[in-house]
């Protein structure tokens, strides 16, 4: 049912929707260069040596250990990835930040710092601020001299962050901005030294400015009491007629919610990397655990249930990793293909743009996967799982947040597809042609498309069939709400599932497909992976499109378009216990996630 697409409508972002991808056109940790592994070893040096040791510390909040260990680690170029040359950064690739986010994941508290200052803190000056404003702020943010934050939440306005009660006025002789109000929850907060606010100019026009440490009538609240990410910093903020000069604007008066929403597209996507190396890392604690704890005269390692457990962490993860990698590749080739152009940091933006959809599937499937993975860590451990004297209670609290900020996961589901349906009406995506050959393709009987060939035919077949079932469950519900679909928010989390289950799926599939080519020696574990996760995935589809349709359509029409939906979910049977058990016995035997770097 592929719709015929141009290469350039394939590379654009959610076109994985539409048609299927080549294996050798996707990225993959195999692809990684010695330069992007280079970076992965310093920062697992740096957290090994330098973060791991002052974890206890670290999590009692004593004083100037955090930025300490930031700005060490701005000293051996960890924090100025996003920063270009010209104002001292180092410059990194995509997929080079990527495996940086992953590799400090070890420690949440310090992904989370860095990502509060490195993404998020230094992101709206890289492609919002003034040549002045960058030459001023980015090279000391780039070595951590100065330490930065994002600040767009308050009390009374997290995910609908517009309704922000913070205001600015210019000055009566027109020289400052005053700034009055509260933010809330800001990381880094407690000894940031940049601050990027966002503020409603004259009550109205959403706005960004950046403020200063120091700045009389701003002040910094205490650290708040969390459950989790302890080690990190989050702080309120408050400003009562605090003055800034007038050049402290960032971008353009009104114009804020680009600055703001453009910055979290990104962080998201990052968010994803840091959730890939933790899922790992609860792996690897869960693995070695289960080897040394004995239950019934033998190691908990040899039972079903927990080894069902191991190779499901694996698999899941395997596919986060797949898609994760599959974006930086995505998003890196096409900031290449742009720089021939003048306007660097505005081609990086407008990629970004482009693959939203994608970030916030990273966004939600790993910190979803990473949640998965804590809470079986903590089964495998049993007690000790619920005691703090062992990692996996600190792995369970820390993941629990990644559902919350940079948009929570259901602010990030809505986003996926109404992102989507823009893309649709404006034509970027060609999903009305699609669901109209779809629409034939039923009516006409079925399809005479040559099925998928080769060892994971099952699987291509499986894909391309839950695109189908997606554009069946879409276009019903599409047809029937029109411009108020946004309004059944059941419905839209159900699509929205779909499409992040065929991003996994594919980038799964592809990634195995690619390393069967290359004869490469873990191509028949990866091919296990992908074929688990992706009969479950059909099961997971096929529920949430059931679900979409019994609430969209009735009668008739509804009997006929699921009974078309069964069509499209229908697998032969797999023996995933059988292929768990083997994944398992890899994790068991390397002591770790097993398909690192392949
Ligand atoms: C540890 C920590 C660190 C943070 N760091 C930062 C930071 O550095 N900078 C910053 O600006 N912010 C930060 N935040 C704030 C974070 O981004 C917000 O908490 C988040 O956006 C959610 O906002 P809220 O807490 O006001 O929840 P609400 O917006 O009140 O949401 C409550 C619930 O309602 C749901 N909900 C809200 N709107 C809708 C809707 N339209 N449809 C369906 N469901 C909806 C939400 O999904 C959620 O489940 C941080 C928060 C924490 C806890």
């Amino acid at each position: 049912m592929a719709v015929t697409t141009t290469s350039q409508e394939l590379k654009r972002g959610g076109a994985f929707l539409v048609a299927p991808t080549a294996p050798q056109d996707v990225f993959t940790p195999v692809d990684l260069t010695d330069d992007q592994r280079l970076i992965g070893q310093t920062t697992e040096e740096f957290v090994t040596k330098e973060v791991l040791l002052q974890i206890p510390d670290l999590e009692k909040h004593k004083q100037g250990v955090l930025p300490g260990l930031l700005k060490k680690a701005g000293e051996i170029g960890l924090l100025g990835g996003l920063v270009p040359e010209s104002y001292g950064g180092a410059q990194l690739d995509k997929v080079a930040t990527t495996v940086l986010a992953e590799k400090l994941a070890a420690y949440a508290s310090m992904a989370v710092a860095h990502g509060g200052h490195a993404g998020i803190g230094t992101i709206p000056l890289v492609y919002f601020g003034t040549e002045d404003q960058k030459k001023k702020y980015l090279p000391k943010m780039a070595t951590g001299e100065w330490l930065a934050c994002y600040c767009l939440s308050e009390p009374q306005a997290g995910s609908d962050a517009l309704a922000s009660r913070t205001r600015a006025v210019l000055s009566p002789d027109g020289k400052s901005w005053i700034l009055n109000g509260q933010k809330m929850w800001i990381t880094n907060g407690g000894f940031a030294d940049i601050f990027t606010i966002f503020a409603k100019v004259d009550g109205d026009k959403f706005s960004c400015f950046i403020i200063e440490r120091g700045t009389p009538g701003f002040s910094i609240g205490a650290e708040e009491n969390k459950m989790g990410i302890r080690g990190s910093s989050t702080v309120p903020l408050f400003f009562e007629n605090a003055a800034i000069p007038k050049e402290n604007l960032l971008h353009e008066v009104g114009r804020g919610h680009i600055v703001a929403f453009n910055t979290l597209n990104a962080g998201r996507f990052s968010l994803g990397a840091y959730c890939l190396g933790a899922a790992k890392k609860a792996i690897e604690l869960s693995a070695k655990y289960a080897k040394e704890r004995s239950a019934f005269g033998k190691p908990i390692a040899d039972f079903g249930l927990i080894q069902a457990k191991l190779g499901e962490m694996a698999v899941r993860t395997y596919a986060l990793e797949s898609m994760i990698y599959r974006t930086a590749g995505t998003i890196e080739a096409a900031v290449a293909a742009g720089e021939s152009g003048s306007d660097k940091t505005k081609a990086a933006m407008q990629t970004l743009e482009e693959y939203a959809i994608e970030s916030s599937i990273s966004k939600v499937a790993g910190s979803e996967i990473l949640d998965y993975c804590a809470d079986e860590g903590v089964q495998i451990f049993g007690g000790y799982g619920f005691h703090e004297d062992y990692p996996m209670a600190r792995t369970y609290r820390d993941s629990r947040i990644n559902r919350i900020f940079e948009g929570t996961n259901e602010i990030n589901r809505m986003l996926i597809v109404q992102m989507l349906m823009k893309r649709a009406t404006t034509g970027a995506l060609p999903l009305i042609a699609a669901g109209k050959k779809l629409a034939e393709e039923i009516l006409g009987g079925p399809s005479f498309e040559e099925p998928p060939t080769g060892d994971l035919a099952a699987e291509e077949q499986a894909v391309a069939q839950a695109r189908k079932a997606f554009l069946l469950a879409s276009g019903a519900a599409v047809q029937r709400f029109t411009d108020k679909l946004a309004d059944h928010q059941e419905i839209v989390a159900a699509l929205a599932n779909i499409v992040i289950e065929i991003y996994a799926m594919e980038s799964a599939l592809l990634r195995a497909q690619k390393a069967a080519v290359a004869g490469a020696n873990t191509a028949g574990e990866m091919a296990n992976a992908a074929r688990v996760y992706i009969y479950d995935a059909v099961d997971r589809i096929e529920k949430e499109a059931r679900t979409a349709l019994i609430a969209t359509v009735e009668g008739d029409i509804l009997a006929t378009q699921l009974a078309v939906l069964r069509r499209f979910t229908k697998h032969a049977p797999l023996d995933a216990i059988g292929l768990r058990r083997k994944i398992a016995q890899s994790v068991l035997a390397q002591n770790r996630y097993p398909f690192e770097a392949h």
